[in-house]
């Protein structure tokens, strides 16, 4: 009871955004789900009432049909894969930017940003913490080959780091969410560069390839200089926020209007039933893209927006 007080307060504090992502971003205890999904409004499910949309229902299996399953990967854009998924199509992203959007410096401070500025009409989709494996997700994406960028917190993936590489190997990258999923602003500087640098070793040496982005968890403490100065001693060359939450059937937007953007960061969760009220990561991921479809967005791959420092 007090779970939805606080969520309403914080809601309607003013100037409270901070607060507000630190609701709406990753879990870290069972609590925080359910907070969060108590924060969609009643009047958040789309207004547009697209004919398009094919949305699961709650009640209905995030599985595909058996009898549908290709013997092949189908080709991006195939309609049939995403009837697979009982989902419209999402229209295909244009070719990555030549000139990138974000250009990340060797060193110094660390830009904070949670969207890119860009006129193509796309989201970027973050996907954290990683608790959920769901087998099916994999193969969801493998189908539909939507891109995401994985923030991954050691001590909640170490157990399986092989799952996300089968998504890693569907082109996907992985950055940095800590290792215990820590509020870096409630720690001293030398825990937030453990909490950064012990994360970013094993993960460099498990995905082959030096985390480049980090997440704070509940993007705390994202401005403090603190924190900026543990990611730079840790390797990670920006910390990425985001612009929406998706919580089960619909996103929690910052803007006022309830709509996307194009160049925005969107954040979900690798979660399961046990943090979704019963629904699957494919079903949420599923409503996510019907979200993203019904505005007309394609999901363009963040990192290809943004230009690594030069080695
Ligand atoms: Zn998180």
């Amino acid at each position: 009871m007090n779970r939805h007080a606080r969520s309403r307060t914080t809601v309607y504090a003013a100037g409270a955004l901070a607060l507000l992502a630190a609701v709406t971003g990753c879990t870290s205890g069972g609590d925080s789900g359910a907070a969060s999904a108590a924060l969609v409004p009643a009047s958040g499910s789309p207004a547009s009432g697209s004919p398009a949309m094919a949305a699961p229902s709650p009640s209905r299996s995030g599985g595909p049909s058996p009898t549908a399953s290709p013997t092949g990967g189908p080709a991006a854009g195939d309609a049939a894969a995403w009837a697979k998924w009982h989902l419209t199509p999402l229209p295909p992203a244009p070719p990555a930017p030549a000139d990138k959007p974000v250009k990340l410096a060797r060193t110094g401070p660390v830009p904070v940003f949670s969207e890119v500025k860009t006129s193509d009409k796309v989201v970027f989709v973050t996907i954290d913490d990683g608790a959920e494996k769901d087998p099916k997700f994999v193969e969801m994406l493998t189908d539909l080959k939507v891109p995401v960028s994985m923030f991954l917190t050691r001590d909640i993936v170490k157990d399986d780091y092989g799952y996300f590489k089968r998504l890693q190997a569907l082109g996907n990258h992985i950055h940095n969410h800590t290792v215990d999923h820590a509020q870096m602003s409630k720690v001293p500087p030398e825990k937030q560069k453990s909490e950064i640098c012990d994360a970013q070793a094993p993960l460099t040496q498990q995905y082959g390839t030096p985390p480049l982005l980090f997440r704070p968890p509940y993007g705390d403490g994202a401005n403090t200089p603190a924190l900026n100065t543990a990611v730079q001693q840790c390797g990670p060359r920006a910390i990425v926020l985001w612009r929406e939450s998706m919580q089960i059937h619909d996103m929690q937007y910052q803007a006022a209007d309830k709509k996307l953007r194009a160049g925005d960061i969107v954040l979900a969760h690798f979660r399961g039933p046990k943090d979704l009220k019963g629904e699957t990561m494919t079903q949420m991921f599923g409503e996510l893209l019907a979200r993203i479809q019904e505005q007309g967005f394609a999901v363009a791959r963040l990192e290809d927006y943004i230009e690594a420092p030069a080695a």
